[in-house]
């Protein structure tokens, strides 16, 4: 056994002690550094989850499949658009070329887009909100947890976080980002560099050959936030500061019940991750339960889901906002030391 000095034992007994106690840490900072925003006010939290929902469902029941690139993908596109662009965000399509593996149904290129709205701050960083917005390849698959839910939570997002057009919110800016081709060409199996995330592998790999990868602070991706007994995982891999900001976010609003627990689990933040950008997946994987049953069946259906996990899911993102941009303009802004 290796010699370890009393000193970094206690270190270690330090850490761990601050790991379990979520307020424990410097000067109120998490992991130390400036102190993190206090909770906004609760006027400044809403959500009008009853929205959301109407958006989920016209997901759901009027579009339907949302495959990339299929007409159910496009009429997804221009329905975020349509509700949002008249409030002023900035839209901007990322289009890419995938090629499905040997073996899938899908033969030969498929284009995939991603959907970007930007809301520009003062300072030129920007926290990025994300989901993926197509579905998987079965026949008879909606998808309305996957990824339905999150994707109506990122419009009605969009829709609480516009100011007046044209105005610049104080700080960072805020992205919407809606990936495409998150999903594998079935039946091919998942692979992580093969057959699956091809939009947000695109928009990574862009992101550091242009240079805008220093600009994003962090990004958020909601996976799977609609299913109506709710339990979120904070994925694994996941930046620790985000996991801390959210999990005491989540504490503060008394709804620590909702973390259920970290697993390692492959997403659209992993890209991200591997070019060293802050990122967190927080995804409901237990659904409806451990069995994760409904989980790309014909199963996952709108009466699995709730207007209410929507709405718990968008007031802890508009609350963990302010701390996850304060937290990221330290160690990512203008005057970061790092
Ligand atoms: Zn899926």
């Amino acid at each position: 056994m290796r010699f370890i000095p009393l000193r970094l034992i206690a270190l270690a007994l330090l850490l761990v002690a601050c790991q379990a106690a979520p307020s424990c840490s410097g000067s109120n900072g998490i992991g130390g550094g400036t102190p993190i925003p206090p909770l906004p006010p609760a006027n400044e939290l809403t959500f009008d989850q009853d929205r959301a929902w109407a958006d989920l469902a016209h997901l759901v029941e009027n579009i339907g499949r949302r495959r990339i690139g299929t007409e159910g993908a496009q009429l997804t596109r221009e329905y975020i658009r349509g509700e949002l662009a008249k409030l002023g965000w900035i839209f901007e399509e990322d289009i890419f070329q995938c090629e499905p593996p040997v073996g899938a149904n899908r033969k030969g290129t498929v284009t995939g887009t991603n959907l970007i709205a930007r809301w520009p701050g003062t300072i030129d960083r920007e926290v990025w909100l994300a989901s993926h917005y197509d579905t998987f390849d079965r026949p008879k698959f909606v998808g309305a947890n996957d990824a339905g839910s999150s994707t109506a939570v990122l419009i009605e997002l969009g829709r609480q976080l516009a100011l007046e057009p044209g105005v610049k919110r104080e700080g960072p800016g805020v992205s919407l980002v809606w990936f495409d081709g998150e999903e594998p060409f079935y039946p091919v199996r998942w692979n992580d560099e093969t057959n699956s995330t091809f939009g947000s592998r695109h928009l990574a790999q862009r992101a550091e050959d242009e240079g805008f990868d220093e600009r994003i602070l962090a990004l958020v991706l909601l996976d799977m936030v609609g299913d109506k007994n709710l339990g979120l995982k904070l994925e694994q891999l996941s930046t620790n500061w985000l996991k801390q900001i959210f999990r005491r976010t989540a504490s503060e609003l008394e709804m620590d019940w909702i973390i259920v627990g970290e697993q390692e689990i492959k997403d659209d933040h992993r890209p991200f991750l591997r070019k060293g950008i802050p990122a967190i997946d927080l995804i409901d994987f237990n659904y409806p339960n451990v069995s994760n049953l409904y989980w790309h069946t014909d199963k996952d259906t709108l009466d699995k889901c709730s207007a209410e996990s929507l709405g718990i899911v968008g007031r802890l993102v508009l609350a963990t906002l302010p701390r996850v941009a304060a937290k990221g303009m330290e160690l990512r802004g203008p005057n970061a030391t790092e």
